[in-house]
């Protein structure tokens, strides 16, 4: 089997650089020069990331096909930009690669990366490929634009704003977990313990391979001017709750009843010992997106978010006076857990 170390550097970045399209007009000078030049968003800012994708760190060869590897590496990235409000404008790629990773692998990688990378009109300006001693790693920056005024921080949200989530939470911990009970559950699919026509556990695992980064919502929020925080679920709920109330100098309730879970994440929540929200509290992996909004501006924030279909938002908590976390369940309110992480691999 073709090794990249049979290749070498100069034949994949070959490689890599006939994979991408044509740049969008933007960008100056792409791949193939010293640096990439791009020219600068008109009356914004430049906002950006970056987040690095380590084997047996963030993920596991036999878990992910590397399609999914690619695509994730790049989605956490775009993930913050939509968190910001941003929209993409340019990515950059680093690959540290083991000599032994089969090229079919690498354009497995390259093949996810791009895919998303086109969906998300985030183009490949430039990169670098390195030797890896030990595990593969892929190192992203990524590029956005925001308007100076429409910038979503961390930091505005105010006692008795609402908090809104998009989509469903506890899926991405719960393919992680389907992943490390079954190590039979490879890339290419299930086992007869969990087959794959399981409905639940297929989407589990989709959420959990391919997240998908909520760039449209986190744009149409921003424009709305209805959003005073924001912030992404790299690592569950509860520790994005904390980080924004405590960002924003305010405490945090979130609504145990009001998660929205998925009834695969409940079972293995229950399956753990812990309650039906557990995987979407302190799990982490869904790359959903948590605002805060104002009551008054509540219904401009439904009008904004409800033209990105396919996401929706639920309200699952408030921000409050009182500086602390917790968890309302009923009559009863509990500390929110300080988030263990034991569900990651991290
Ligand atoms: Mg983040």
């Amino acid at each position: 089997m073709t090794t990249v170390a049979d290749l070498g550097e100069r034949a994949l970045i070959a490689r890599l650089f006939a994979a991408t399209g044509p740049a969008p007009a933007h960008v100056a000078i792409g791949i193939g020069d010293d640096a990439a030049v791009i020219e600068p968003p008109r009356g914004g800012l430049d906002v950006l990331t970056t987040d690095s994708f380590v084997e047996d760190v963030h993920f596991r060869r036999g878990w992910c096909a590397p399609a999914d590897i690619g695509h994730k590496a790049l989605a956490v990235n775009l993930s913050d930009l939509a968190a910001m409000g941003a929209e993409p404008r340019a990515v950059l790629l680093s690959l540290i690669l083991p000599d032994a990773l089969p090229i079919v692998d690498f354009d497995g990688i390259i093949e996810g990366f791009l895919a998303l990378a086109r969906r998300a009109r985030a183009p490949l300006v430039g990169g670098n490929i390195a030797r890896s001693p030990g595990p593969l790693i892929l190192d992203v920056t990524a590029v956005g634009a925001a308007r100076r005024r429409r910038v979503l921080t961390r930091s505005g949200g105010r006692p008795g704003h609402e908090l809104w989530v998009t989509g469903r939470l506890g899926l991405g911990a719960a393919g992680l977990r389907l992943l490390e009970r079954d190590a039979s559950l490879g890339p290419d699919g299930g086992t007869a313990e969990s087959p794959p026509s399981d409905e639940g556990v297929a989407e589990c695992l989709e959420r959990y391979r391919r997240p998908e980064p909520r760039l449209r919502t986190g744009l149409l929020a921003a424009r709305s001017r209805s959003v005073s925080a924001c912030i992404d679920l790299s690592d569950g709920l509860a520790a994005a709750a904390r980080q924004l109330s405590e960002a924003s100098g305010t405490g945090v309730v979130l609504e145990a009843q009001a998660i929205p879970t998925c009834p695969t994440a409940e079972r293995l929540s229950r399956d753990s010992g812990g309650s039906g929200t557990e995987l979407a509290l302190n799990g982490g992996d869904d790359y959903e997106l948590l605002f805060a909004v104002s009551p008054r501006r509540r219904r401009s924030f439904l009008a904004a978010t409800g033209s990105d279909r396919g996401s929706g938002v639920t309200r699952v908590g408030r921000l409050v006076t009182e500086a602390g976390a917790w968890l309302e369940e009923g009559d009863s309110r509990t500390p929110l857990s300080s988030g263990f992480e034991h569900f990651q691999l991290r």
